[in-house]
């Protein structure tokens, strides 16, 4: 630990403040970031960042990234399986267009099986 991080050590309120679920799960997800970034982006110290860390047993060793090969834009973050390579945001993306698809796919259904019902009964 540097001079400087000693320093801020005692000093930061940011300390005190809670961390919510939804920052840990940030962390988690971008912990290949590094706690620089992690804290720009939280609007916390690196410190607090690597304090947290370190407590929740995540290691913040910076790792070489792809880009997602969707979007191109993001960085893949390989420490959750069954993303196939995407992005978080092309991965939740992906997410809500399989719900759209089910949706879509289900009224589909219905209609194929009012279809197949009225043609069953003779109707029209
Ligand atoms: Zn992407």
């Amino acid at each position: 630990m540097s001079d400087s991080e000693m320093k801020l050590n005692g000093v930061s309120r940011d300390e005190k403040r809670r961390w919510t679920d939804a920052e840990v799960r940030y962390l988690s997800a971008h912990r290949a970031d590094g706690s620089y970034l992690i804290a720009h982006v939280l609007k916390r110290t690196p410190l607090s960042v690597r304090v947290k860390a370190a407590r929740l047993h995540i290691s913040l060793d910076r790792k070489p990234m792809k880009v997602c090969p969707i979007c191109g834009t993001y960085f893949v973050r390989d420490n959750k399986a069954g993303r196939y390579g995407m992005c978080q945001v092309c991965w939740e993306r992906r997410k809500a267009d399989a719900m759209r698809e089910r949706a879509a796919e289900r009224a589909a259904q219905r209609d194929y099986d009012n279809a197949k019902h009225r043609k069953n009964t003779g109707g029209a």
